[in-house]
């Protein structure tokens, strides 16, 4: 019987912020299939990611011993990841762990800044939580971040700023008690698929649906309202949108004095955005603006969806500004069908980030530099002496390199290589750095330029929580062993910080979710029990027996007298603008098929199957004009640097941007991208530069 199997396992979708429950089925030691199951997020759906895309962690590429770079060996992305030994040597994992301790503790007692750290989203809550711990305990800093710095950290400083808090005000499932939805700078049936099929069943129950995105998608197909507006005029937009609630008095008045703070301010400031003002700037009828504002307002409920087409500007935190002022004035939040939700991109970055994977906030958001938190975390730790200034950020960090101010490095499952902008750059520090220790799955491309790889274990080999776009906190087991000598991350971290000196003495993740409680307010009423029996509890809870609540803020908000605030937002124009040489837009993003660099999916059969080359997406008629044929090569160019891969049409794209996903190693879309960043969330402008585009 090819369907037999010899045990289930239950466990969590390990790519997208959805946070999909599966039943892993076993047969013979590795995994044979994936079946949706009943959790919070999916009531049993999958989208072919979670359904097809598991194999990756049996395939031949899978490190299954420690390595160590050989003496003399370049860096860099002339390892051949199927045959490492070539520039790498195996070893123990006792001389692995020497090795990567002794390089990052003369780096740290010859000046502690000299260090810095990349978590991960990708791992566990107790993973995430262990490694900003070790950074602050075991080198006296901040210098810790992760992905989110490339995804929603413009998003989360908005939404801390206006509402005190970082994560979504509602689930995504309270979509079915909405009027109105608005879905903006996000793709969902791309990105988020299973989130989408709500989107779509409230769309067929007659819920308004309103996307905003300027590039078309197939969500449309579902939508009352396709703004397809110009590529960097979100302000302008949403500016013209709430003018058009506060000139026709739509807004919620009681909501706003009861609720909310400097509203004359915002007022006041949007009387220069008009629609028909703002019409020949971001492209939208003004007419569509006039019928959008009215529908959302009127609404008795109504939410915001948003991705990281809003978040991934210079003016990414400006953007989510409108966004939580728009739901503010029509008081659309703090009930059912109503609410702010960026959705969350990576399986656990909303967990990484509640974590303290985070270089201003220890775990909760609580600043570092409030000597209180500080001294209540070296409590809780029974050490640590670290620094009360913010570390740096992604950015900042690899930019330190380059200054000489950061020297050494500890990353675990990410993979700057691929993911920053201006690859050239990141890919140059990464060579000069003195000592790397690369932890991860895979000889990534991070990897080839490690001195020390530690083999790690993929989700479906171990334990460990993961919190979800939803607040939802839930629960992987162990389906099958990993590969060789490969470990959880947890216990390679505990290693490395017992060899600087730490007295960490975790049997199991569970103890280290037990230390988390302690310090997280978050996890109040929330136990590893409570989330191994019950499948997922929701945070916040407010008794053991809650299962947490889907929706927050119905009696205020954790700000300075319990008001959320409105935070008028400028036109700031992107930070590239076309000009001759380069006279068309780029913009990146991720494909249904694969995910982020591509290091899991185009090693997971089918996904690469479906969807196996380098590709990139302009309009037929722009194709035409370029004289290229579907199919053909084409060589996109900016600033940074050129890449050549096979152009596909697509009228979704409009006649003068370039959309390009960014997993393919081969045609790395970053090479191009800008490193321009925003103020206030340090994200860098992956939507936005200038290209050109010609015959290859
Ligand atoms: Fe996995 Fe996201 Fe797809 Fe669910 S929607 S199966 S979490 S990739």
């Amino acid at each position: 019987d090819s369907r037999a199997f010899d045990r289930e396992v239950k466990s969590v979708c390990p790519f997208c912020g959805v946070g999909c429950q599966v039943s892993l089925k076993v047969k013979d030691d590795e995994v044979a299939w994936v079946d949706g199951i009943d959790g919070p997020a999916n009531e049993g759906r999958l989208c072919v990611k979670g359904r097809f895309g598991f194999d990756y962690i049996h395939h031949p590429h899978r490190l299954t011993k420690p390595l160590i770079r050989r003496e003399g060996a370049l860096k860099g992305m002339n390892v051949d990841p199927g045959n490492p030994l070539s520039h790498f040597r195996e070893a123990s994992w006792e001389e692995a762990l020497d090795a990567a301790a002794s390089g990052l503790a003369r780096l740290r007692d010859d000046a502690g800044e000299r260090v810095a750290g990349f978590g991960s989203a990708k791992c566990s809550n107790e993973e995430a939580y262990l490694f900003q711990k070790l950074i602050r305990q075991g080198f006296g800093h901040n210098n810790v971040d992760h992905c989110t710095r490339l995804c929603h950290a413009s998003s989360v400083a908005a939404l801390m700023e206006n509402v005190g808090s970082g994560a979504v005000t509602a689930t995504f499932n309270q979509i079915e008690n909405a009027d109105v939805a608005i879905v903006i700078g996000a793709n969902p049936i791309e990105n988020h698929p299973v989130a989408a099929t709500y989107f779509k069943q409230f769309a067929k129950r007659g819920g308004k649906l309103i996307v905003m995105d300027p590039r078309g998608q197939s969500l449309k197909r579902h939508a009352t309202h396709m703004l397809q507006f110009r590529p960097g005029t979100d302000v302008a937009m949403l500016n013209a949108i709430m003018h058009v609630i506060v000139t026709e008095q739509l807004y919620d008045r009681q909501y706003v004095e009861g609720f909310t703070e400097n509203w004359d301010a915002l007022a006041a400031h949007l009387e220069g955005f008009a629609p028909e003002e703002m019409e020949p700037l971001c492209g939208v009828p003004a007419r569509t603006l006039r019928e959008v504002a009215r529908d959302f307002a009127t609404a008795t409920t109504g939410m915001i969806f948003w991705g990281m087409g809003v978040s991934q500007h210079i003016h990414g935190t400006d953007n989510s500004r409108c966004l939580i002022s728009l739901a503010l004035m029509c008081g659309h939040v703090g009930r059912p069908g109503t609410g702010l939700h960026p959705l969350r991109g990576q399986n656990n970055v909303q967990g990484a980030s509640d974590a303290g994977l985070i270089p201003m906030f220890l775990p909760d958001y609580q600043p570092v530099t409030d000597e209180g938190v500080r001294s209540s975390f070296a409590e809780i730790w029974k050490s640590g002496d670290f620094s009360d200034q913010k570390g740096l950020t992604v950015t900042e960090i690899l930019d330190a390199v380059h200054a000489g101010w950061v020297q050494g490095m500890y990353i675990l499952g990410e993979n700057p290589a691929m993911s920053d902008p201006d690859l050239d750059h990141a890919r140059a520090a990464l060579a000069k750095l003195d000592h790397l220790v690369v932890q991860d799955i895979f000889l990534t491309e991070t990897a080839m330029y490690a001195d020390v790889v530690l083999p790690a274990a993929a989700f479906y080999e171990k334990s460990g929580t993961v919190t979800n776009t939803n607040r939802q906190v839930q629960m992987g087991h162990p389906a099958v062993p990993p590969p060789g000598q490969a470990r959880p991350d947890w216990e390679i971290t505990q290693d490395l910080a017992r060899r600087l000196g730490l007295d960490w003495s975790y049997c199991d993740p569970s103890e280290v979710f037990a230390e988390m409680k302690r310090g997280m307010p978050s996890l109040d009423n929330i136990t590893w029990a409570r989330v191994a029996s019950e499948g997922a509890v929701t945070y916040p809870s407010q008794s053991p027996d809650d299962p947490g609540q889907p929706i927050v803020f119905g009696d205020g908000f954790p700000r300075e007298g319990g008001r959320a605030r409105f935070t008028p937002a400028s036109i700031i124009a992107p930070d590239e603008t076309p000009d001759a040489e380069f006279p068309m837009i780029l913009t990146t993003g991720r494909q249904l098929e694969h995910w982020h660099t591509g290091a899991m999916t185009r090693r997971a059969s089918v996904l690469d199957a479906v969807e196996p080359e380098a590709n990139c997406s302009l309009h037929p008629r722009t194709l035409r004009r370029l004289g290229v044929v579907p199919g053909a090569d084409i060589r996109l160019t900016t600033r940074r640097g050129s890449i050549t891969l096979m152009a596909r049409a697509d009228r979704a794209v409009s006649e003068d941007m370039v959309f390009l996903p960014f997993a393919f190693v081969e045609a790395a879309a970053n090479l191009l991208t800008n490193p321009a960043i925003d103020p206030f969330g340090m994200i860098p402008e992956f939507k936005f530069a200038a290209v050109r585009a010609e015959a290859s």
